[in-house]
């Protein structure tokens, strides 16, 4: 009992049958009932006889009828009596004969009435109660039945002259002109050896006929042919030529062509369904989809850059920094002379001095905001509102800008910068760098930039068009140029055979987005009556998951699948700093080193000139003179080898060598050597003096033992 089996019940009691257990089982039963038992004649009987039962049988429900129980037995008794009873009425008889069933003789009136009967139609319950010449019932109609999910069904009738007339408005199968069914019946298979579409199976044993070959393509008319029950044998197009139309000639070439002089019923591979070729073969939906995109070299790693400390910033911003850093220092330097407060007594001692000095020199300035940004701070500070109000503005300018600077120098040191030779199909389509590029010889993707009306599209047509040695053959020549070390080279591929590509070598990738939309479909025959069986077949496996379930085997488990997933991972880990992250510090650094040797030497040779001049004292002599000291006397106190006052000068170093001029025969330390009277000074003045009020001091205290 199930969709393949059918059955004609020819009881003519079919429709008192409890059809409960069989509603459901799918088989066709079909059967014939003489009457319709909801016909209210039919259920007025019905209740008239189960009121005689009934009344009959001490209300024993049992014995009565049910509303679909009447069997044609009683209703064809039910109409004899009718008609036997209308017959006598109408022949106006009011009593039997006399007769029995044991004695030859008949009732006188029997042979009249039956005559009459015969001539007689009455409706009873089985329907127009009528008889022919031979007195067999005629005229009469048959309904035909079929049993259903929700019970009979009437689905015809059937009547001695018209015979059998369907009552259903029959909808005929869904089916395409000329679909058929496969089953039983030998395909050739045509496929190309295309990883992971179709390949040959590795394996010691020599392997014959389908045995042969692995693969997604393989697979999934594996599963076809299970689902239509169809033999299949693969044939293989031995140079990957899927098929393109030359105009020339007229013709297609490759697997197309095959396909054409049905030479093999399907075609699959990684064969993709285009308008052209959809022309002139037939293709099932697509197992697949996919689009055009660049396969090409790993971004490369940067090399470390020796000044990458000045990455953080770009150079707007420092030019900016610069400029508020030179900005800052005059207003300071400006504000000092405006304001009052900064104009201080040099001389603590005298009350009353002559002059006041100001901290705020441009040098102080600068040098105050620059210790600032380098957050090391200096000796110079702001005694006037306005000034520090300049300094702490500034001071919270360098907070910001100095926790910027070390938060982006952080990323900059750790974080692996890439260098991307190219990015998307405009970049390639302007060969950058000598870059060459092509795509499969006669393939879709070619095709794509054949028939694009896109001018990007279109002039790398006329490249390609143009540099035919760029083309190739097969994918995997493509993926082969594409990792040349001699070669610069890009390769316009399609994306699933990229994804393909990139699992399993790692020092290639995807560049940029898909170029179009398109899927993959199995060629045949144009108007081929396995399409529709194909196709439907094709979107039950997708629904079922199988296709995703072999991609995922074909592409990231066989065959070296996942070789590259491992890759990328750690990237965002810190790394160690190598010398070379940092080395530019280093240069600064010693260029900063090397420039104040330099100062230094050029301001001992200026002093030396001066000095060789003012005492009249050859050059050369007085430099050695002063070498000799530097290089062989050890301490910290250098005699004065001068005495000759040059009496003018009021800057710091003159009057210096004025001062120790005056107590030259007995040289006091903070007199003699600046540098330790200023440490002296540092101990006991606040750290607000300055350098230049701290060198007067010094001055102040020589001018008074003077005068003492
Ligand atoms: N799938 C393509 C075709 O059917 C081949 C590969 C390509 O052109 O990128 O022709």
């Amino acid at each position: 009992m199930s969709n393949d089996h059918s059955y004609i019940i020819m009881d003519p009691d079919f429709q008192t049958v409890d059809i409960e257990a069989y509603k459901h089982g799918g088989s066709n039963i079909t059967g014939v009932r003489f009457f319709d038992p909801s016909l209210d004649i039919i259920q007025e009987f019905i209740a008239a006889v189960n009121e005689q039962v009934l009344e009959l049988s001490n209300k024993q429900t049992e014995n009565a009828i049910s509303e679909n129980g009447l069997p044609l037995n009683l209703a064809l008794m039910y109409d004899s009596v009718m008609l036997y009873t209308s017959a006598i009425d109408a022949m106006g008889l009011t009593e039997g004969g006399d007769i029995n069933c044991d004695h030859q003789n008949s009732w006188e009136f029997g042979s009249s009435i039956i005559n009459y009967v015969r001539t007689i139609e009455i409706d009873g319950l089985t329907g127009i109660v009528k008889f022919d010449e031979d007195g067999l019932r005629s005229d009469f109609e048959i309904d035909v039945l079929e049993v259903m999910g929700h019970g009979f069904e009437k689905v015809g009738t059937w009547t001695a002259d018209d015979g059998y007339t369907e009552a259903r408005k029959i909808i005929p199968p869904i089916e395409e002109e000329g679909s058929e069914s496969m089953k039983g019946k030998h395909f050739i298979v045509l496929t190309a050896l295309s990883a992971p579409y179709g390949m040959l199976k590795e394996s010691q044993a020599t392997l014959e006929g389908n045995d042969r070959y692995e693969g997604f393509g393989i697979e999934i008319i594996e599963e076809l042919a299970k689902m239509n029950e169809f033999n299949y044998t693969f044939d293989i197009q031995e140079d990957g030529v899927y098929g393109s139309y030359d105009a020339k000639t007229g013709k297609w070439n490759g697997m197309m062509e095959k396909i054409m002089d049905g030479r093999a019923h399907f075609a699959i591979t990684d064969l993709t369904i285009t308008s052209a070729r959809q022309k002139a073969v037939d293709f099932t939906s697509p197992f697949m989809n996919l689009g055009i995109t660049i396969l090409y070299k790993k971004p490369t790693k940067e090399p470390p850059n020796l000044f990458s400390f000045i990455s953080p910033f770009s150079l707007e911003v420092w030019g900016w920094l610069a400029g508020a850093y030179v900005g800052v220092s005059v207003l300071l330097f400006v504000l000092g002379r405006f304001a009052p407060e900064e104009w201080q007594n040099p001389y603590p001692c005298i009350a009353e001095p002559e002059t006041l000095d100001n901290q705020f020199t441009l040098a102080n300035s600068f040098w105050f905001t620059l210790g600032s940004v380098l957050t090391q701070g200096s000796e110079i500070a702001p005694i006037a509102v306005s000034t520090r109000m300049a300094g702490s503005m500034w001071w919270f300018f360098t907070l910001i800008m100095v926790s910027s600077y070390t938060a982006n120098l952080a990323a900059f040191l750790t974080v692996e910068s890439k260098f991307y030779a190219i990015k998307s199909v405009q970049d390639l389509a302007n060969n950058p760098y000598g870059m060459t590029y092509g795509a499969k010889k006669g393939g879709a993707t070619f095709s794509f930039f054949k028939e694009s009306d896109n001018l990007l599209y279109q002039k790398m047509y006329q490249y390609m068009d143009t540099h035919p040695e760029y083309m190739t053959a097969t994918n995997d020549e493509g993926l082969e140029r594409v990792k040349s070390e001699t070669e610069n080279y890009a390769f316009l591929m399609e994306s699933t055979s990229i994804e393909y590509m990139v699992e399993r070598n790692c020092d290639v990738a995807q560049v940029g987005g898909l170029l179009d939309s398109k899927g993959y479909g199995i060629a045949m025959k144009k108007n081929s009556p396995y399409r529709q069986p194909m196709s439907e077949s094709i979107l039950q496996l997708q629904e079922q998951g199988k296709i995703t379930r072999m991609k995922d085997k074909w592409w990231k488990e066989k065959r070296g699948g996942g070789a590259c997933a491992d890759d990328d991972t750690g990237s965002g880990d810190a790394q160690p700093l190598v010398l070379a992250n940092v080395g530019g510090v280093f240069i600064v650094l010693a260029a900063g080193s090397g420039m104040a040797a330099i100062c230094a030497f050029v301001e001992m040779i200026f002093d030396v000139w001066i000095t060789s001049h003012r005492v009249k004292v050859p050059f050369k002599e007085e430099l050695i003179a002063e070498l000799k000291f530097i290089f062989t006397t050890s301490g910290e106190v250098k005699p004065v080898r001068h005495r000759e006052s040059t009496g003018s000068g009021s800057k710091g170093s003159k009057k210096d060598d004025d001062d120790k001029s005056v107590n030259a025969e007995a040289p006091p330390d903070d007199l003699l050597e600046p540098g330790r009277a200023n440490n002296s000074e540092r101990s006991s003045h606040s750290h607000h003096t300055s350098h230049s009020r701290r060198q007067s001091n010094a001055l102040q205290v020589a001018r008074m033992r003077r005068f003492s």
